[in-house]
């Protein structure tokens, strides 16, 4: 058999000092030259064999990979005269028959080639446990979810015939004031019940990740005096006084999830006005700009009440956790509110936090980025326009308002927009009509943006690459994978701004994309 060794054989001085300096390595290693093969003494505790049992290349892949036919030699000698990879991983079988994994790390130059090797078995086996240990840990907690998902379900259709059964017999003119008594209290404890149950559905909820933002526009001076009005009447029977600040220069009109807003702000105005007897609450409501020039609101409630324990400070926006064991009796609650606060703040890629002195109050506070209430204004005034030619768009979106809004804004620049109200119908739609590109919502009714994604590309030829945008208000790393994984090409952030949708339909209804998106065009 002819050899292609690169050089003839080696210098034995050069060869000599290598195996004293690799002798002396703590991991094993191997001095390769010529075929002919010196392994340290590391290197028999890892092979068990001997080093005159591995003499040279033949011997090695005979007896650690079990290769007689020299096949492994010969791409060894392949991959040699290419270069190789730095870091080889592969298992060997040791003498003893067990059979371990390794990780080599070659250099290779005029002197040979030099193999550190590193018995990675346990390590490999350890992630490899890490994995199923994280993975068991998340179906745990989904049937965790899921079950609390369920039974909040369940609790709630008995409790709302006890709500209205009640609210009917209070309207009996007949009862005696100490039925009447009796009646009030269970109105009281199935209400206290319905909203502990509601909290518990919503945390699981957003446990699950299956809380999905909307974005429609709304006047946020209306919507935290209309929030704190609720609390008005509370505050008023304690004698506390109830205050809204907010900055005079602040833009009033606003795209986000108004119905999540005001559930976090009543969550901590009622927390505000429940912990204080004394003084008053102050809702503030300031903006600033973001790192990147976006409309930062910051909500700040303040209170004059018992204050939080600075021990406690850290824990209370986890869920099911009160300052102290007292809070319960006295107060009543679950410790769920903030655990929920905390979480939309979180989806609403905010930050939430609370600074408070044991007995003379608290402030709770959340930055949220809440857009400026976008119209086909911006893109008139902007002189906004897109520059890919003519354009045939299917928005997929089940929410009227948003149909609306895309479609004015894409239509006054001469997009030519269907539009279909779930995924089911996208499937068809695409199969019936040739569109540039998709706008996809990804949870509707009947079937979600993700699924229909998955159907599309599934139908192959021309599908495969049919560009489709998610239109989320969920942009979570995590989420942002999942739409990718099923086959989305990018995302658009709700609410929409006009001038990044115009912009990424450019780009991906362009015939020829380069390979970043394109800039947007300035109409003159
Ligand atoms: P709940 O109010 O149902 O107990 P929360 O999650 O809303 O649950 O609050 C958790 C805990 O944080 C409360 O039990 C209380 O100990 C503390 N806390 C919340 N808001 C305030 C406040 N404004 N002043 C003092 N303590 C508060």
């Amino acid at each position: 058999m002819t050899r292609t060794w690169e050089a003839a054989e080696p210098d034995a001085q050069v060869a000599e000092r290598l195996a004293r300096i690799i002798e002396l390595l703590p991991a094993g290693a191997v001095h390769v030259r010529a075929g002919v093969l010196s392994m340290n003494a590391a290197m028999e505790s890892v092979t068990g064999y001997a080093r005159a049992e591995l003499p040279t290349l033949e011997a090695w892949f005979e007896k650690l990979y079990s290769d007689s036919s020299g096949k492994l030699l010969a791409r060894y000698l392949d991959q040699r005269a290419q270069g190789f990879p730095a870091t080889v991983e592969g298992s060997i079988r040791r003498k003893d028959g067990e059979v371990r994994r390794i990780e080599f790390r070659a250099c290779n130059d005029s002197v040979g080639e030099i193999w550190v090797a590193n018995d990675i078995t346990e390590r490999d086996a350890m992630e490899r446990e890490l994995v199923a240990a994280k993975e068991r840990a998340e179906a745990g907690a989904r049937s965790k979810a899921e079950f609390l998902a369920n039974m909040s379900h369940e609790l709630r259709t008995p409790l709302t015939a006890i709500i209205g059964f009640a609210e009917l017999l209070a309207r009996e003119g007949a009862l005696g004031s100490q039925e009447r008594r009796w009646l009030g209290r269970i109105e009281d404890a199935s209400k206290a019940l319905h909203s502990i149950v509601n909290d518990v559905l919503d945390f699981s909820k957003l446990e699950e990740g299956a809380v999905e933002l909307e974005s429609a526009p709304f006047g946020l001076r209306k919507l935290v005096s209309d929030t704190a009005a609720l609390l008005a009447d509370q505050a008023q029977r304690k004698g506390i006084g109830l205050e809204i600040i907010i900055d005079d220069g602040l833009n009033d009109g606003r795209t986000a999830d108004a119905g999540r807003l005001r559930q976090i702000l009543l969550n901590l105005i009622s927390n505000a006005v429940k912990f204080t007897n004394h003084g008053q609450v102050t809702i503030r409501v300031s903006e600033d700009l973001g790192p990147r020039g976006e409309p930062l609101c910051r909500f700040a409630i303040s209170d004059t009440g018992i204050g939080i324990p600075a021990a406690a400070l850290d824990q209370v926006f986890q869920r099911f956790v009160q300052a102290d064991g007292s809070i319960s009796r006295e107060f009543g609650g679950t410790g769920l509110g903030l655990a929920i606060c905390r979480r939309l703040v979180e989806l609403m890629s905010g930050k939430i936090g609370v600074e408070s002195q044991i007995g003379s109050g608290s402030t709770f506070w959340f930055s949220v980025v809440l857009a400026h209430a976008t119209d086909v204004d911006q893109v008139v005034q902007e002189g906004l326009a897109i520059d890919a030619g003519p354009v045939r768009l299917l928005l997929v979106e089940d929410a009227e308002a948003n149909q609306e809004l895309v479609c004015t804004i894409l239509r006054s620049v001469g997009v030519e927009v269907d539009v279909v109200s779930n995924g089911a119908e996208a499937v068809e739609a695409v199969q019936i009509s040739a569109y540039d590109l998709v706008l996809m919502d990804v949870q509707m009714p009947v079937m979600g943006g993700v699924q229909a994604t998955r159907i599309i590309r599934s139908l192959g030829g021309e599908f495969a690459n049919l560009p489709i945008i998610a239109l989320s208000a969920n942009v979570l790393p995590a989420q942002v994978a999942d739409y990718h994984r099923a086959g989305m090409d990018a995302h658009l952030a709700k609410p929409i701004n006009p001038r990044e949708m115009l912009a990424t339909v450019s780009y991906w209804a362009a015939d020829e994309r380069e390979p970043s998106p394109a800039a947007l065009t300035q109409r003159s």
